[in-house]
């Protein structure tokens, strides 16, 4: 509901002498305060045809200076400037049906001269299809935004001022926001940092609800039938598995109700999902589907409710929605939360012990494959998307920084302190004293988890630092070891895009490869290679089987789609050698150790009992 009430006085006051606005191009030019904001998001059958969403936002203004409107660079947790206003068409103003001056300040900046008027609709349409979890999604029957995408606010102006939401759209289709219903139909959110902060389902989707512990859960799963019988009972049985492990960490839930936005499509490779305060949003292949990887994701985006949404870095404290927020701490907000997310399936019964391990050795494995990169610089280094393969290295080395200190703190105190300690302890302390965490908070944290024992040479090494990790050392102390095992396979040496059901687009030549040798090309359609046919993504692991008893040298041809022709590319195969991790428990550990890992895998800090 749009509510005039300053109006009275502010036409006294704005009729008099208020100067001309600068007419300059000051992409930093403060706004006027705005008041009363009121933001209408329409998707119904008619906006669906134009594949758009439009926008409408509603305020009042006292003066006639400028009013200079931003929309967000990027979404908070997606740490890459994305600028949302390349989406944005029809850009208007208005006031009582008479237009208003607009001018572009910067790219997703507009300055809007109000003159005297005092009720102010500033209109778009928002179009976009990229499925992308920090973006908005608009398909014939349904459509998916972030807030980021389509709420402007004022420039220089404070962020803290209530907004309310009015969505409009077919009488049968739904809506699922974590967005707080008011009492007139639309919805409200307290400042704008949570008006973003919520993702939304429009059209036509599943949807259901259930309590788990104190607090509600909702399911939106698109398209409609997508996640269905045993695969939606096991979805939510995993949710109410995988709560009092992490509730258990923090002694709290700190939302009321919490909602699971899940978008399943054929072409979407992979997966992806972004947290929020109290929602996440996942897109994922429909093969996906009844994956272990869902519960996976789903733990890491709901730990993230805690980490990172609300125990979060000082450098992310509050957000700012026009610049990149790099954090050195990032590895604590992904990595540590990835490292709860296999704790939360382990203690929750979702995997059993060997999953958990074999989930740890994978992470060893990425870390060993990688270029040496300290957790700090990589945290640092995510905004640009390094090229050398350390991109988002920090989420497995961050876990398994997590993992050492956890069997280092239960190892200093007897497993009566754990990593839990300190993740409740800067909550505390930093999050309920409504500011960000510091390096330093961290590392007082761990100090007080551990009677004041000195972690300066674990930081300077492994953190700061490039040191390989410890395991020989620390893993023992919680009954583990790691083995290393030196592997030989048959490697072409590309990297692909699967192009159609015949051929698979080469996107990357490793130097000295088989491939390379051959005289492969960027953009080459790769169809076959020796006898196998390229199909699907699994030629590679057909590839491996089929030529892993073949002698080193031995005759290897590519058949290849170059442009219009087809091409036969003599070559041979190649082997390399790599590292495979693997973590097992040792038969032999004294009855600390077993404590110590029995702790990890099932929550208890106290000295527990052996099995
Ligand atoms: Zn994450």
């Amino acid at each position: 509901m749009f509510v005039s009430r300053v109006v009275a006085l502010v036409v006294v006051a704005a009729a008099g002498s208020a100067p001309l606005a600068a007419q300059g191009l000051d992409p930093h030019q403060a706004s006027q305060a705005i008041d009363d904001v009121h933001y209408t998001v329409t998707f119904d059958r008619a906006t669906a045809a134009r594949d758009v969403i439009h926008v409408a936002m509603h305020f009042t203004v006292l003066e006639d200076e400028p009013v200079v409107l931003s929309l967000p660079a990027w979404t908070p947790g997606s740490y890459e400037l994305d600028h949302f206003a390349r989406y944005v068409s029809g850009f208007r103003a208005s006031s009582d049906g008479r237009s208003l001056k607009v001018d572009k300040l910067d790219f997703d900046t507009w300055r809007v001269l109000p003159g005297l008027e005092t009720d102010i609709t500033v209109e778009f349409e928002f179009g976009s299809d990229t499925l992308d979890t920090g973006m908005s999604y608009v398909a014939p029957d349904f459509a998916f935004f972030n807030g980021t995408n389509l709420f402007l606010y004022a420039q220089g102006q404070p962020l803290d001022a209530p907004a309310m939401v009015t969505i409009v759209t077919e009488p049968e289709w739904k809506v699922a926001t974590g967005l707080r219903p008011s009492g007139s139909g639309g919805y409200t959110a307290a400042d704008y940092h949570e008006l973003v902060d919520m993702p939304t389902f429009v059209g036509v989707f599943d949807l259901d609800s259930a309590r788990v512990g104190d607090v509600w859960f909702r399911l939106a799963t698109y398209p409609a039938g997508a996640v269905a019988g045993s695969s939606r009972a096991e979805m939510w049985d995993q949710v109410q598995r995988m709560m009092p492990p992490m509730t258990a960490v923090f002694g709290e839930t700190p939302w009321t109700d919490y909602t699971i936005l899940l978008v399943f499509d054929d072409d979407f490779p992979g997966g992806s999902a972004l947290e929020h305060s109290t929602s996440h949003l996942g897109i994922f292949n429909s093969q996906f589907v009844g994956s272990p990887v869902l519960a996976s994701v789903m733990a890491h985006e709901i730990f993230h409710a805690w980490n990172v949404k609300r125990l979060r870095p000082a450098e992310l404290y509050p957000y700012v929605y026009d610049r990149p927020q790099p954090t050195d701490l990032l590895w604590v907000s992904e990595g540590i939360t990835d490292y709860y997310a296999d704790l939360a399936l382990v203690r929750g019964g979702i995997i059993d012990a060997q999953r958990f391990y074999q989930t740890t050795a994978g992470k060893v494995n990425s870390v060993e494959s990688t270029p040496p990169v300290s957790l700090e610089d990589a945290s640092v280094s995510t905004w640009t998307e390094p090229t050398d393969g350390t991109a988002f290295i920090y989420y497995p080395k961050g876990s398994l920084a997590g993992l050492l200190l956890d069997v280092l703190i239960r190892d200093a105190t007897d497993n009566a302190h754990s990593l839990d300690d300190v993740m409740t302890d800067l909550y505390r302390r930093t999050y309920k004293n409504g500011r960000g965490f510091s390096y330093i908070d961290f590392w007082q944290a761990v100090g007080r988890a551990t009677g004041n024992r000195s972690f300066a040479d674990f930081y300077a090494m492994y953190v700061d630092g490039t040191e390989p990790y410890p395991w020989g050392t620390v893993l023992p102390l919680a009954g583990l070891r790691l083995e290393v095992d030196t592997v030989r396979t048959a490697r072409i040496g590309i990297q692909t895009e699967q192009e159609d059901t015949t051929g698979a687009r080469v996107v990357a030549i490793t130097p000295a490869s088989a491939a390379a040798d051959a005289g492969l090309q960027a953009d080459d359609v790769l169809m076959r290679v020796g006898d196998v046919q390229v199909r699907d993504g699994s030629f590679g692991a057909e590839f491996r089987r089929r030529y892993a008893g073949e002698p080193e040298g031995s005759p290897l041809t590519f058949v290849v789609r170059r442009g219009q022709e087809t091409v036969s590319l003599d070559g041979e195969l190649r082997f390399v050698e790599r590292m495979v991790y693997q973590i097992v428990e040792d038969p032999d550990a004294g009855d600390k150790a077993v404590a110590i890992r029995n702790g990890i895998l099932t929550g208890n800090r106290k000295p527990a009992i052996s099995n």
